[in-house]
């Protein structure tokens, strides 16, 4: 059944494939619907790829409110002028340093605020009925330090999705597990190695994200 609170999270630029009919690049966005409200995190390198991908789900440019930029990385931005000019321009964009700590934009959705000393970068979490999901750029700051962050607009942690930017993940892991991660999509930067062992370690809460994959809570 469909409610109000129903959360879709829709991963519309990755190096990873999970839907076959669209194109993977380098670089990570997704897209957030909630309460009938669209959102854009990240636009990945080049708008090409993930006006094609919108196109392919059926997502239409226009419709999207708000977007927000992680951090100023080119795999990152590099799509949002084009973006932009098919949206017209409506939506109101988050640059990367703009929130110093946890702040509401839309209903149930906050920027954690920026962290990184030189390289400022914002993750985004999302309410839900079952705890925070908290959505990640890179996570140069570190993914925990972000996941902590987060822990200050609400303790559960439901789901951390995108690129955590590791090399071993165990020590992660373990962190995750410490502070109550319930379940996990990396993708982007994660690096194979650590989302192989997120995949042994979480078991059926890891959830294999890629472009294409559409989380529904
Ligand atoms: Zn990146
Ligand atoms: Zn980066």
């Amino acid at each position: 059944m469909k409610t109000n609170n129903n959360i879709i999270i829709v991963t519309l630029y990755d190096g990873y494939e999970y839907d076959s009919k669209l194109r993977t690049g380098f670089g990570f966005s997704c897209l957030v619907k909630i309460g009938g409200k669209s959102l854009l995190f990240d636009t990945g390198s080049e708008s090409q790829t993930l006006l094609y991908n919108m196109q392919q789900l059926k997502i239409k440019p226009e419709e999207v409110e708000i977007v927000v930029l992680s951090h100023s990385h080119g795999d990152h931005t590099g799509g949002l002028r084009g973006f932009l000019n098919a949206n017209g321009h409506k939506a109101k964009v988050y640059e990367p340093g703009v929130f110093k700590k946890p702040t509401e934009i839309g209903t149930n959705v906050y920027s954690t605020g920026a962290l990184g000393r030189f390289l400022k970068e914002q993750a985004l979490a999302v309410k839900s009925l079952r705890g925070l999901i908290v959505i990640t750029g890179c996570a140069h700051p570190g993914v925990v330090n972000i996941v902590k962050k987060a822990q200050e607009i609400e303790k559960i942690i439901y789901i951390v999705l995108g690129g955590f930017h590791l090399g071993d993940g165990r020590a992660v892991i373990k962190e995750f597990k410490a502070l109550g991660v319930q379940k996990v999509a990396p993708c982007h930067c994660t690096g194979d190695l650590a989302i192989g062992q997120f995949r042994e370690e979480y078991k059926d809460n890891f959830i294999a994200n890629g472009v294409g994959k559409i989380i529904e809570i």
